[in-house]
């Protein structure tokens, strides 16, 4: 049962963790270029404090937990911090968003240690155009794609974020890969967080577009998806492949949000669109008790701001999308 409930009724009930800002990549639209400014390890917080974070939230109604970043298979500790998260009895759902490139070593382990299903990021299947949006190396991506589908997590869903300039031509080709491969896909709006993401406006594509292009070439029907959240999806008729839109700018979700989000230092964001905040990490490390530690909690999701302002102040969010992790 549920002890965190907003002022306007939502009930928290899905924690978002950036286990690292540090990413081995350099998404155009994610990390600015030439970013230097990542967090130092002693700020970051340990695989024990996560998982005690994790437990004290698990006691109040929390039962869905995703590891983003950043980049998470980039922390040395991940598989144990995955079954650190695995282990507690009130987590029914863990989950993980990876770029995937270092995933062919590790799909077995983190599957074994207790990741169920995976995001994965694939913004290009041109592996010069995939360096250019990203810096990294389309092969590994492809290879950590087939290797978690080999260790046997499912769903893989691919998150493709459209941009007029780099990719909306290749739609049509992600949706073919998806079917090809089994995966499930999901188009995603560019959001203006930080200054990468704030750059990357110009680039911005409403997802009616792309669903209208796509409709030249596929046909449509709609579909349910377990634990949706924010996207809605549809089925290309015939085929198993279930595409999810995730349109936070064109038209946004907050009214049914049930999240909240832990950075790598240990602020909680109450929204991934305001600056509205708690920060966690002095209250950890000065010794307070869980009890405390959950009141903190508690009176701070009284603060969760309505809806995000990405269209009327898109300038508002500075800090990286790496700290909060999309
Ligand atoms: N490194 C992992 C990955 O790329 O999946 C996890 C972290 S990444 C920040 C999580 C998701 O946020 C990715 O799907 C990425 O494409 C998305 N993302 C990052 N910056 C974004 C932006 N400005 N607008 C929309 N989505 C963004
Ligand atoms: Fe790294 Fe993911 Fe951000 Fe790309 S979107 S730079 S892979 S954290």
């Amino acid at each position: 049962m549920s002890q965190l409930v907003d002022p306007f009724g939502r009930k928290v009930e899905y924690l978002r963790l950036s286990v690292t800002d540090k990413c081995d990549f350099r998404c155009f639209y994610c990390i600015p270029k030439g970013f230097k400014d990542f967090t130092e390890s002693e700020s970051r917080l340990t695989l024990d404090e996560f998982v005690r974070v994790v437990r004290i939230f698990s006691t109040m109604g929390v039962d869905k937990v995703r590891i983003t970043g950043g980049e998470p298979l980039v922390r040395p500790d991940i598989i144990e911090m995955v079954s650190g998260f695995s282990s507690l009895p009130a987590i029914k759902d863990l989950s993980m968003s990876t770029n995937a490139s270092q995933l062919a070593g590790c799909a077995h382990e983190l599957k074994m240690a207790g990741i169920s299903r995976i995001n994965v990021s694939l913004d290009s299947l041109r592996p010069d155009r995939f360096r250019e949006i990203t810096q990294g190396n389309l092969e590994r991506v492809i290879e950590g794609l087939l290797a978690a589908r080999e260790a046997d997590i499912h769903p893989i869903k691919i998150n493709m974020v459209v941009m007029r300039d780099r990719n909306l031509d290749e739609v049509g080709d992600i949706v073919d890969f998806c079917i090809e491969h089994g995966f499930t896909l999901r188009f995603i709006e560019t959001m203006p967080v930080g200054a990468a993401g704030q750059r990357a406006r110009d680039s911005y594509v409403s997802l009616d577009e792309v669903r209208e292009k796509l409709a030249q070439r596929f046909e449509f029907e709609p579909c349910r998806m377990r634990g949706a959240g924010p996207a809605k999806y549809l089925r290309v008729k015939g085929e198993r492949l279930k595409i999810g839109f995730i349109t936070p700018m064109s038209q946004h979700f907050c009214d049914s949000c049930n999240r909240v989000r832990l950075s790598c230092e240990g602020t909680l964001y109450l929204c991934l669109g305001q600056q509205d905040k708690l920060e966690l990490r002095p209250l950890l490390r000065q010794g307070m008790s869980d009890e405390e530690i959950s009141q903190a909690i508690v009176a701070a999701i009284q603060r969760k701001p309505q809806k995000h302002e990405f269209n009327t102040s898109p300038d508002q969010v500075v800090r990286v999308m790496s700290m909060t992790g999309g």
